[in-house]
């Protein structure tokens, strides 16, 4: 190697996804690979007018540097939203703005992780967590999602033996798996988590793309000492925005606001301006409840084809939110030969084993639903029921 890269960064995965994003955001092909947000489900015409509202009346502050925390009455909104939508009470002064919440990811890192701790993630876990944590050189341990959250069991012993600094999990609508935490498994993983003494990170990057039935309570409701949440605009206003935050108790803020000034000074001050004003002035409930109907309709839809064409050797979870179904193949089976041979006739799944930091799960798959239309959708599933029924021959 010509250069003398840090341990850190070589250690550290590339993201597969972005990786294969580059083949499959071909015109001709199907993508069920990435993972979008729709963009015809953008608000592109309130964002326009409230853009346009903060630069014509307050450019000279919006155009200028800001405090690292963030706009106040943004973390107000969010606590405020907090409290209405999952009777959370946090203070404004516990809420932190980031360049997205992946940001929040590597800020955790940088003030708790040191090269060789433990860490829990779950199994499989968000690609992205795994990338960002990477850096900080950790030992990661996984523990096992059953389709009602967490392997409790594996998670007391890795608490007892290995000491993790954190678990960090996704229990509303997880990436990749789609799976959400029963309310008996929140609280019991409150409960283990908090006789430990050990942090909980909650990314609920997709609590807000809720189909139906009763909202579940944070975890983080359980454990104020030990619970950080991360939340983000990018699935219910817009991601190309970067407008993301964490959620802790205040000396945790501290040691983020200092590592956060050293990264990156703040958060773009102009996105949150316009963030905030057009929340201010916009229903958000019924933004995300049409969201909501545009994506469960789409995963309904492929849930049914998947049931009706696929061999019935292959299982698929079934999401009451976020963006994305998982597939476990039989045995034999490879979703890497899947994708190949998927790509081949222009239809592009994500192989599952980018989630498993140690390896396995090359019998899974991702599904997104989010940004495929209702034609592509019936053309993709035929297209996958015929890969897969060849494959088991
Ligand atoms: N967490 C999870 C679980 C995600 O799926 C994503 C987006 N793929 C993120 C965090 C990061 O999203 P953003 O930085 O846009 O808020």
């Amino acid at each position: 190697m010509k250069y003398s890269f840090s341990k850190r960064i070589q250690k550290t995965p590339k993201s597969f996804i972005r990786e294969i994003l580059k083949v499959t955001q071909r015109p001709e092909v199907i993508s069920f690979a990435g993972g979008l947000p729709n963009p015809d489900l953008i608000d592109i015409q309130g964002i326009s007018r409230a853009a346009q509202t903060v630069i014509e009346q307050d450019g000279k502050n919006a155009l200028q540097y800001s405090t690292t925390e963030g706009y106040l009455p943004l973390r107000e909104f969010i606590a405020d939203r907090y409290r209405k939508r999952y009777d959370l009470c946090v203070k404004p002064e516990e809420i932190l703005i980031t360049n997205g919440s992946q940001q929040c990811l590597d800020l955790i890192g940088k003030i708790f992780i040191n090269n060789g701790d433990a860490v829990a993630i779950e199994r499989p876990g968000y690609l992205g967590a795994i990338q960002a944590l990477s850096l900080y050189q950790p030992e990661f341990f996984s523990v096992p999602l059953e389709n009602d959250g967490p392997d409790t069991e594996e998670l007391k012993q890795i608490l007892s033996e290995e000491f993790p600094k954190l678990f960090y999990a996704v229990p509303n609508s997880q990436n990749p798996s789609g799976i959400t935490y029963s309310e008996e498994k929140r609280h019991e993983v409150a409960d283990i988590l908090n006789e430990a003494e050990t942090l909980f990170v909650e990314d609920d990057a997709y609590g807000e793309l809720h189909f139906s039935g009763k909202v579940m309570p944070p975890v983080k409701k359980f454990m104020p000492e030990y619970g950080i949440m991360t939340g983000s605009f990018s699935k219910i206003v817009s991601p190309g925005m970067r407008m993301g935050w964490i959620c802790a108790p205040e000396e945790i803020i501290d040691k983020i606001a200092t590592s956060k000034q050293a990264a990156d000074l703040h958060s773009n001050y102009l996105s949150q301006r316009i963030i905030e004003e057009y929340l201010r002035t916009n229903d958000l409930d019924a933004h995300i409840s049409k969201i909501n109907a545009v994506y469960k309709s789409r995963c309904d839809l492929m849930l049914k084809l998947m049931d009706e064409m696929f061999p019935e050797e292959v299982s698929h979870t079934t999401p009451n939110g976020g963006m994305f179904i998982w597939l476990t193949l039989p045995d034999g089976l490879s979703s890497t030969k899947l994708f190949e041979k998927a790509m081949e006739k222009n239809v592009a799944v994500l192989p599952g084993h980018p989630f498993y930091f140690d390896g396995g799960g090359d019998n899974t798959a991702r599904i997104n639903y989010s940004n495929a239309d209702e034609e592509s959708i019936r053309k993709g599933i035929e297209i996958l029921a015929g890969i897969l029924k060849e494959q088991l021959k």
